[in-house]
């Protein structure tokens, strides 16, 4: 049972109490709520001004790559079959590679996740022999599979005599000493994760990621530095690749998809590296040249376009709900006033309980599926229970307002997207009430 202390609040304006009055008797928030969400909405108004401004570099960037390019509707209208000569899918590649700092890039409906293009990086790239090392400990639970050190998965790196080293974070930052002693010979690929994933840390901002590999690079030379970019584009006015990273990946349902591209996944990096990943996503020989786009193009390019926008509205509401649950005693990370490099909002419940009943609530507040109650389940590539509160529009997409959590102690709850920021004000506001309903928070403010 959580109790915040009263605090005096300023600013009433008539505007603003109609505004709650019209609220309450849409989506029922009663007064308690109303007075914690108008207290908030005032302490976070500085954090939304850094946003805004990283918002206006990133859209800078994106429409420069657009112009640079000489982007037209002939690029949209797509191939079949082999894909051979396809326009679209080659400017897309440039203007992803100019937008992410990179020498190449690979933007493919064929990549099907996140998870894929991630693999498709470490297929293409390593040999017999090769040695991963991640310097941010355990990479994303998906990843273990692909890498052979969690359960025996068909055709997992192991299998084909890829070794995986990691050293763990120290205080959830790198470790330089525990680097140090790691890096021998074998040692081919340096991995990071940049986002949080299931974890209790900060993610890695861009400087730490530009640090560590200067760090590495004065230790060993001839490494390849790759990172695992998902829910950390447009976060930061620069990507991985711009800071000496040689190859990263996400997910399209993330952060660079806008929240409108239905499916698909990208990888930026040097050019021969790139290479490398796209015979591993065809065939060898193939590489890149062939892969239809079935008229996805135009969705490819207009959510990248929307981007830099749906991101910051994420993030505006990742430091409204994060200020929001510290006010009512929870401990969050990051803080609302932390810089943040990924859009994930994490918050420490007390009891499964709670935590259910948080899920509840933000299921409860989504535009798909609203009446629906998720239940914890065993999810195909993860090692434990997890619970994913999603009514979005795209099937899995997470730069759509969504909860998740693994059902283990300590009961940690992960909030991220949110394709506008009043959507994910709202979602929080009909999860608080739910919350408050069910007796899991006390409001007193
Ligand atoms: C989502 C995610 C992945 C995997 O992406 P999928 O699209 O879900 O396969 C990998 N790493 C991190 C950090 C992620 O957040």
């Amino acid at each position: 049972m959580y109790i915040i202390k009263r605090y005096g609040t300023t600013g009433k304006d008539a505007a603003a109490v109609d505004v709650y009055k019209m609220l309450d008797e849409i989506i029922k928030v009663d007064n308690d709520i109303q007075r914690l969400d108008r207290l908030v909405s005032m302490e976070i108004r500085e954090e939304f001004e850094r946003i805004d401004n990283i918002r206006l570099i990133n859209q800078a960037k994106v429409l420069s790559a657009m112009r640079e390019e000489r982007l037209s509707e002939s690029h949209f209208s797509g191939t079949t079959g082999y894909g051979y000569g396809d326009t679209g899918r080659e400017i897309t590649d440039r203007i992803y590679a100019r937008v992410f700092g990179s020498e190449d890039a690979l933007v493919r409906v064929q990549m099907i996740s996140g998870t894929h293009a991630l693999a498709t990086c470490f297929r293409g790239i390593l040999r017999p022999g090769d040695t991963v090392l991640s310097v941010t400990g355990k990479p994303y639970d998906t990843l273990e599979e692909v890498l052979g050190i969690r359960g025996n998965a068909p055709g997992n790196l192991k299998e084909f005599g890829v070794d995986f080293r990691q050293v763990n974070l120290k205080n959830g930052r790198i470790d330089r000493e525990g680097i140090r002693e790691r890096l021998d010979d074998g040692i081919k690929l340096v991995f990071m994760q940049r986002s949080t994933g299931y974890d209790w840390r900060p993610a890695l901002s861009i400087e730490d990621i530009k640090k560590t590999v200067k760090y590495i690079k004065g230790l060993k030379k001839n490494l390849i530095f790759m990172v695992d970019n998902c829910y950390g584009e447009f976060l930061e006015e620069v990507e991985p690749a711009a800071v000496g990273v040689d190859i990263a990946a996400g997910s399209l349902i993330k952060n660079p998809g806008g929240g409108i591209v239905p499916m698909g996944g990208y990888i930026v990096g040097t050019k021969e590296l790139v290479e490398q990943s796209a015979a591993a996503l065809t065939a060898p020989g193939l590489g890149r040249k062939a892969g239809a786009t079935l008229g996805i193009t135009r969705s490819f390019l207009q959510g990248l376009f929307l981007a830099p926008h749906v991101v910051a509205e994420a993030v505006k509401g990742a430091v409204y709900a994060s200020r929001i649950f510290e006010r009512l005693g929870f401990e969050v990370s990051p803080s609302y006033k932390d810089k943040r490099s990924d859009i994930i909002q994490s918050i420490k419940f007390d009891t499964k309980e709670q935590l259910l009943c948080f899920c509840r609530g933000i299921q409860k507040g989504a535009p798909v599926d609203s009446y629906v109650t998720p239940y914890p389940w065993e999810m195909p590539g993860y090692g434990h229970q997890v619970v994913m509160a999603a009514g979005a529009f795209i099937q899995g997409s997470s730069i759509e307002l969504s909860a998740d959590a693994p059902i283990k102690e300590p009961y940690y709850g992960y909030l991220q997207g949110g394709l506008t920021w009043d959507h994910l004000r709202l979602g929080v506001l009909i999860t608080l009430q739910q919350m408050k309903e069910e007796s899991h928070i006390k409001v007193d403010i």
